[in-house]
């Protein structure tokens, strides 16, 4: 069926906008080659849904929506965390002129560039990717603990054998 699966990303930004098109399908996260780097694995898939339409002043706009689970690394304790993923974006297309003459007011929120040939699997990469903290973490106090406590004490011993190299010196 044509608009299923992973095959085909690329639209006519425009054209799906104006003939308020729907792109369902869901894309391997083994295929994201930016997000890979955030991941902890890169085992199954992202579902996304990308609608066409207009906004309150009749400008094409993209409604992107995606859902999934991210395996990130958890910046505590580097052990792997579970990220429900659920991004809901409405993403406004400008043409290359509005988007030079400064038409756009600071409410318009995000926007992209139309294109005739838009790839929706780098445009939601694009959208996790912003989706993403900067630093992931496990909820607070529900690190595994062993691993750090004995980082700390290996340091520790490091850092009293060079006090006692340094001493022996004088
Ligand atoms: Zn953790």
């Amino acid at each position: 069926m044509p608009g299923q699966g992973s095959a085909q990303t690329v639209i006519d930004s425009l054209e799906f906008a104006r003939t308020g098109q729907t792109l369902r399908g869901s894309l391997p996260l083994v295929g994201l080659a930016r997000l890979k780097g955030s991941l902890a694995d890169a085992l199954g898939t992202v579902e996304f849904e990308v609608r066409g339409g207009e906004d309150a002043r009749r400008r094409p706009v993209l409604t992107v929506t995606i859902h999934g689970t991210l395996r990130l690394q958890c910046q505590r304790c580097l052990e792997a965390l579970d990220h429900p993923l659920r991004v809901l974006n409405t993403l406004l297309l400008v043409t290359g002129t509005g988007a030079s003459t400064g038409e756009l007011d600071d409410e318009d929120g995000e926007w992209i560039e139309a294109s005739r040939e838009l790839d929706l699997a780098a445009l939601i990469e694009e959208e996790i990717l912003l989706s993403l903290s900067y630093a992931p973490r496990h909820e607070e106090g529900t690190c595994r603990p062993l691993r750090t406590a004995a980082a700390d004490s290996a340091s520790a011993a490091a850092f009293a054998g060079l006090a006692a190299l340094k001493r022996n010196h004088h």
